[in-house]
């Protein structure tokens, strides 16, 4: 633990080495009576350890001339003075001052040792975390200036910066380039004149690990990129080619049926009811064609992010009440709003026709059933919930109703492996829909800061919950 800091200062050392003198010095006193003094010279080589554990091998060697200086004046005989009578102690003290060099060496190299085990420690650290900083974050730019710093505090520098492409140094920075594959990628730059093994460690220690780990984190990026583009890419593609089968079969259908009406129409003999009835056909399938071509150019412009907005505090009965007003006269719903509840910052007709959707289809699956409407406040929101008692919706299926021109099957839980994106009449219920509600219903809520979503099982209904947040919220509707 001792040895984790940096060494002392020379005047600390030259203190400890007076004190540990007069220590061992007087310590030999009382060991004295004990047994002979020559072969007591073995005390100061505790004081040679320590000085030279902490200050290095050139005062350990001091430390040991000074320790067979004093051990000779206190108490080889004569005593009190520099020489020697008996040959014999001459012998002790040379054999003292080999031992207490060697001592200092070894000390040194203990020393040495656990540094250089220290620094390999922090350098190992530092690739770990540079491959976490690199691997586990989302952007590279904010990574690199940590590693930079990270690489700073490890080799004790004033600054070090990792920079993406080629950078060259200025007479205050080096510049070391990062190239794998023959691609100068990146460069790292450290202060210019740093020692020179600091600038080796550097370059066989920081160096082959960095290009690693951003190369890695770089190709990473570009795959993301890539992946992105390639998601977007087939997700329009898939866009213009469900577009492609709407228009050439739900908007036919339509067509085909007006264009027969009108022709029997014309036909001789034909009687006033069936005129009318034919009618009543064109009339049904005219706002049908009408209904979808709004739908798509909705959903086109949502796809788009070209919807504009007319934000204003709307009120959340009067959206319910329009959105109600739109359903089949033969509809039932059992509405209750909490009293008190604060208006949303919304556009009016977007989200009142996201409701309208959404209500449409709790109609339509109900199965004659009362349609539940609740709206109440949670938090800084507003949430309209809208539950009905039809056949449920399967967990598969209930992110994906909201993709454009999914419709799921008919029975919930069915499976349907054909193209789930087949335009065309409702396989397995008899509405023909075009898979658009509730894309357009998402698209309008979230347009106006909400969030849609569907909680339901087979068989127990569903409930659909649209959120939006609430006027006095002021980040509502940004
Ligand atoms: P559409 O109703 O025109 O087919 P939507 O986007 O409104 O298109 O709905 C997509 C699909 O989600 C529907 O085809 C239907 O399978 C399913 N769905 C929507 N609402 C309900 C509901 N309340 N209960 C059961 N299934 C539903």
């Amino acid at each position: 633990m001792l040895l984790r800091g940096r060494r002392p200062g020379v005047p600390a050392g030259l203190l400890a080495m007076m004190l540990l003198l007069v220590a061992c010095t007087l310590l030999i006193y009382p060991l004295a009576h004990l047994t002979r003094v020559s072969s007591l010279g073995v005390v100061y080589l505790l004081g040679v350890v320590v000085i030279s554990t902490f200050w290095g091998l050139w005062m350990g060697i001091s430390m040991s001339v000074l320790s067979a200086t004093a051990f000779n004046f206190f108490h080889l005989p004569p005593v009190g003075r520099f020489t020697i009578a008996d040959i014999r102690n001459w012998v002790a003290l040379g054999a003292f001052v080999v031992a207490a060099v060697a001592v200092s060496s070894v000390s040194e190299l203990a020393r040495h040792r656990f540094e250089e085990s220290v620094r390999r420690r922090a350098e190992a650290d530092l690739t770990a975390e540079m491959a976490q900083l690199l691997l586990a974050r989302a952007g590279v730019d904010e990574a690199l200036s940590l590693i930079g710093r990270r690489i700073a505090a490890v080799f004790d520098l004033a600054s070090v910066r990792v920079a993406l492409g080629a950078q060259s140094g200025d007479p205050r920075h080096e510049s070391i380039p990062l190239v794998a594959d023959g691609e100068r990628f990146g460069t790292l730059l450290i202060p210019a004149g740093i020692p020179q093994r600091t600038r080796e460690r550097i370059g066989a220690g920081v160096v082959p690990a960095l290009t690693a780990v951003l190369r890695a984190a770089l190709d990473r990026e570009r795959l993301v990129a890539e992946a992105v583009q390639t998601e977007g890419l087939r997700r329009s593609e898939a866009i213009k080619t469900a577009v492609l089968r709407a228009v050439s079969h739900d908007l036919r259908s339509p067509l085909t049926a007006m264009i027969t009406a009108g022709a029997a129409v014309r036909a001789p003999g034909i009687t006033a009811p069936e005129r009318d009835e034919l009618g009543g056909l064109v009339q049904q399938e005219g706002t049908r064609l009408a209904k979808l071509i709004d739908d798509l150019l909705d959903l086109s412009r949502l796809e788009a992010n070209a919807v504009s907005r007319r934000v204003a505090e709307c009120s959340v009965e009067e959206v319910i009440d329009s959105a109600l007003a739109s359903q089949p006269e033969s509809s039932e719903f059992d509405v209750r709003v909490e009293p008190d509840l604060p208006p949303v910052r919304a556009d009016f007709v977007q989200v009142e026709r996201a409701v309208a959707n959404v209500l449409e289809n709790a109609v339509r699956y109900s199965a004659g059933h009362p349609v539940v409407v609740r709206a109440r406040r949670l938090r800084d929101r507003v949430t309209i919930r809208v539950a009905d008692r039809g056949p449920g919706i399967s967990p598969a299926d209930q992110e994906r109703i909201f993709e454009p021109f999914y419709r799921a099957a008919g029975r919930a839980g069915a499976e349907r492996p054909d193209a789930d994106r087949r335009p065309g009449p409702d396989r397995g219920s008899d509405h023909a829909g075009s898979g658009l509600g509730l894309a357009i219903a998402r698209g309008f809520v979230e347009t106006n800061g909400g969030r849609i979503r569907v909680e339901s099982a087979p068989g127990r209904g569903s409930v659909f919950v649209i959120e939006l947040p609430a006027a006095s919220d002021p980040g509502g509707g940004a």
